[in-house]
């Protein structure tokens, strides 16, 4: 069995595990690893709204230059019905940071791998499963596939929401509610040429529709995982028909169309942070597998990027321990005044605050989703 020795190896290669290699490869030796190569599923990603905020710390990691170059669509305004009836608009311009961008979301996750590579980091893309342990002071990763085990005192946990590692450590994670997106893309209208992000509250949900840089309009309802209506909506046209009843989506969404609807996962979720400080030294857990937003927020790729640099800071510090206590305190924070202010958005809609989507979330977690998941160890 191969055996290979690192400063620091990071699993999962999305936008968190990719930024964290940008920014530790010139110093250190480190292998990124990842179970799957881009696109393997074939399907686009959704998640593409990106904040000017961004722009730092894709030049912290030396991304920026090959960001620019890949043509991500300008962030336009958002038109919203969530906390009237009336549309309220928000225009990014007046962000200081820029109006961020609509992102090709493929492309993105594809350069931000190319430039951790470029850095110097070692990828592994098809990687297969891979078990976790602790061993002589350091930490072990095996890959059942090739046989081969890789070795590091510091290990990353950045492979989303699926929190791999921190799974098979046997770390808590709370899944705060039930929340599934289902959504399309519908193909490129040459007629479409609205640029703003439509965001809209309904009865059982809410509603996001925008269009993405291939021209493609992404129609999206969030709504909970044991509503009765779920089935039904996961074909187009009943899906389209619910949309088209709010004047706002309407304006720019087709009659019909025949693409499929995905659902997928979108609750929020975070870790157990105090149950970090207590692993052993050198393990970090970044992105959406330590917080998972809520896609309401829009945070989840730059929480990705800035999470990356937070655990970058605290792995270069030489200090080791407090400089990881440091990255957890950070991470509390951020956690905190997220849910807090989560709660303030969903109790916005006043109209449907009796109704069961809109109550659960602005009453706060129900009792079971308070507890912690504790995940069997591997
Ligand atoms: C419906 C929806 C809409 C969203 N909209 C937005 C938005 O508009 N703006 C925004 O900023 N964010 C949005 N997000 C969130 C955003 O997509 C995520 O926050 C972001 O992708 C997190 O990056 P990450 O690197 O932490 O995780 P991921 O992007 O999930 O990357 C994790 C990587 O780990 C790999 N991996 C997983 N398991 C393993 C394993 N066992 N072994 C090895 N590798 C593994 C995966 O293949 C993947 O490459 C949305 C999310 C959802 C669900």
């Amino acid at each position: 069995m191969a055996d290979s020795r690192w400063d620091a190896i990071v699993v999962g290669a999305g936008p968190a595990g990719a930024a964290l290699a940008c920014r530790l490869s010139p110093q250190r030796r480190v292998l990124l690893l990842d179970r799957a190569p881009l696109q393997a599923s074939g399907l686009p990603r959704i998640g593409e709204s990106l904040p000017g905020a961004a722009r730092l710390l894709l030049q912290r990691c030396g991304a920026f230059e090959r960001f620019l170059a890949a043509g991500h669509a300008q962030r336009g305004a958002t038109v919203s019905l969530w906390d009237s009836n009336e549309p309220r608009w928000f225009d990014h311009l007046r962000d200081p940071h820029g109006a961020g961008w609509h992102l090709d979301r493929t492309r993105f996750d594809a350069d931000m791998r190319a430039s951790a590579v470029d850095a110097g980091a070692v990828l592994i893309g098809d990687c297969g499963v891979l078990r976790a342990t602790r061993d002589g002071g350091h930490w072990q990763i095996d890959c059942d596939a090739s046989g081969e085990s890789h070795r590091a005192p510091v290990l990353v946990d950045a492979t989303g929401r699926t929190a791999a590692v921190v799974r098979q450590l046997g770390l808590a994670r709370r899944i705060e509610d039930e929340l599934i997106c289902l959504h399309a893309y519908l193909p490129a209208d040459m007629a479409d040429t609205d640029q703003c992000t439509r965001i809209c509250a309904d009865s059982n949900g809410w509603w996001y529709s925008v269009r993405v840089p291939s021209g493609q309009r992404v129609l999206a309802f969030h709504l909970d995982a044991d509503d009765a209506e779920l089935r039904r909506l996961k074909t187009l046209p009943c899906l389209l028909e619910k949309a088209r009843r709010h004047a706002l989506l309407a304006a720019v969404l087709p009659l019909r169309a025949d693409e499929t609807v995905h659902a997928r996962p979108a609750a929020s979720a975070g870790l157990d942070w105090a149950a970090l400080a207590l692993t052993a030294p050198g393990f970090f857990v970044i992105g959406d597998a330590g917080l998972s937003f809520d896609p309401v927020a829009s945070q989840g790729i730059f929480h990705a990027l800035a999470s990356a640099e937070c655990a970058a800071t605290a792995i270069q510090n030489a200090d080791a321990p407090a400089a990881r206590n440091a990255f957890i305190a950070e991470m509390t924070t951020v956690h905190a005044h997220y849910r807090q202010r989560l709660r303030g958005t969903y109790a916005a809609p006043i109209r449907y605050a009796q109704l069961p989507f809109w109550a659960r979330r602005w009453r706060g977690p129900d009792l079971r989703s308070h507890e912690y998941e504790h995940a069997a160890k591997a």
